[in-house]
């Protein structure tokens, strides 16, 4: 706390904060600009082509996501941004080998699953049990807790509801790790779920898994959600047997690192922008997030370029960051809070846009008590992008989670994520989904919104004179 308080005592700093009176004019015409140059910005596209067609899937400590890291540093330089490098950290690995299941009785079929990230393989030859099927985890966690699925295949089938804000992802999640967990606490030998996604189409979801601490590891896949249907009806028609079949490789220690571009500013406060390079292993990780990498390098280059014609310095440094391996838990988010500890005091603001490629809407904030204020100035620029106000609980996305945990203000620029989960860690998560319209939307947003970010005098933070702390 006492580097904050030392740059408290700047004399901007203490103008803005007497009298609260927000962002200054001239930053707030620049990021007018900078908002109308965006909208027709097809740099940030580019960058989401480039990435998905030169790299592809891009796994968390594969092989395909150090190519990435290649890619992104030769990317970052061509672009022109400075101080360019990556920052390594150690991970355990875990990827597919193969996966296969199907009714093996009354009515002998192959159902498409994927395996769920961190699951076990099965033993050789597979597993095969009578399914039971739950139809919501809670109901699993209500059965009690006996024998009761000894030598079975438990299934959730609990959906998932469609919401612009990506609300109902919260619940739906918990099956992902709560089907296995809790169905070997009660004797289960395998666990299976219905994708956690909205689509009807027939591509199973990954993502990652964690393994209770004491409890027995089983396997665990998701079914696609009309394999979800399909078991569901052959299940109302007869007692079912499945056989499942799953082969995954880890190893213990594997490289991995986030990748990072600055915009030089005029002092040594840092605003963060950025999205994750990893992906899932199955598409091509467009819109989760190849999506978040182009907008804000979309947007961070429309600054540079702004920057090149007025010669117009941000106070601030523009830090661009693509965090790695995030899907596999936010090993690349905790590194970066970690390697940079020292200097987050003068980290001022950071935002990751992880929720693919729709329009932002709202911009939900996380600053201190008494600066909410500038929530309100930094709409009236956004306003003219359809840009709404919303509460002052941001997250400010996955990998800045732990930045907002350690006091660093944060924003969420929401997006429309109607369709997210439609694709979400799916093999169908490919550019063709990406409205390039829309993208630059994002572009013009978030390359207003760190304008005003790098540029508004004294920050984000509840000046500590005013709440009355060190
Ligand atoms: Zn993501």
């Amino acid at each position: 706390m006492k580097k904050i308080v030392a740059l408290a005592l700047s004399s901007s700093f203490a103008l803005a904060s007497a009298a609260s009176e927000g962002i200054p004019t001239d930053v707030t015409e620049a990021a007018e600009e900078l908002l109308r140059a965006g909208m027709t910005d097809r740099v940030g596209f580019q960058v989401v082509e480039d990435l998905t067609t030169e790299v592809g899937p891009r796994l968390g400590g594969s092989e395909a996501e150090a190519r990435a890291r290649v890619w992104a540093e030769a990317k970052l330089r061509s672009l022109g941004f400075e101080n360019v490098r990556t920052e390594t950290f150690s991970m355990p690995y875990w990827e597919r080998a193969y996966e296969y299941a199907a009714i093996e009785h009354p009515f002998p079929q192959e159902l498409l699953v994927t395996a769920l990230g961190n699951s076990v393989g099965t033993p050789e030859g597979g597993v095969r049990g009578q399914v039971v099927e739950f139809e919501t985890l809670t109901d699993l966690i209500n059965a009690p807790l006996d024998n009761s699925l000894e030598g079975k295949i438990v299934f959730v089938n609990e959906g998932m509801v469609r919401t612009q804000d990506g609300s109902g992802y919260g619940v739906a999640v918990r099956k992902r790790s709560g089907a296995a967990n809790e169905g070997a606490k009660r004797g289960a030998i395998a666990a299976l779920i219905r994708s956690v996604g909205t689509d009807s189409h027939r591509f199973p979801h990954t993502g990652g898994m964690r393994y209770e601490e004491g409890v027995t590891k089983i396997p665990t896949a998701a079914l696609s959600a009309p394999d979800a249907d399909q078991l569901e009806r052959a299940l109302n028609r007869s007692p079912v047997t499945v056989s499942l079949d799953l082969a995954v490789r880890t190893l213990d220690k594997v490289t991995s690192g986030n990748v990072i571009g600055e915009i030089p500013g005029q002092t040594d406060e840092i605003v963060v922008i950025g999205g994750h390079l990893d992906s899932w292993d199955l598409g091509t990780g467009a819109v989760d997030d190849g999506a978040g990498i182009g907008i804000t390098t979309g947007a961070a280059k429309l600054i540079m370029e702004h920057i090149n014609t007025t010669g117009e310095k941000p106070l601030r440094t523009i830090r661009l960051v693509y965090w790695g391996s995030e899907e596999v838990g936010l090993l690349g988010a905790r590194a970066y809070a970690q390697q940079h500890k020292d200097e987050l005091g003068k980290h001022v603001m950071a935002a990751e846009s992880d929720f693919g490629a729709g329009r932002i809407w709202k911009m939900d904030t996380r600053f201190g008590d008494d600066k909410v204020e500038l929530g309100v100035d930094i709409i009236r620029v956004l306003d003219a992008a359809g840009v709404a106000l919303g509460n002052n609980q941001a997250t400010g996305g996955p990998d800045v989670t732990p930045l907002r945990a350690l006091g660093v203000p944060v924003v969420t620029l929401r997006q429309n994520g109607w369709d997210y989960f439609d694709l979400h860690h799916t093999a169908d998560d490919t550019i063709d989904k990406i409205d390039p319209d829309d993208l630059a939307q994002n572009v013009a947003v978030y390359a207003a919104f760190t304008w005003m970010a790098a540029n508004t005098p004294g920050g984000f933070r509840a000046d500590p004179a005013a709440v009355g702390t060190e």
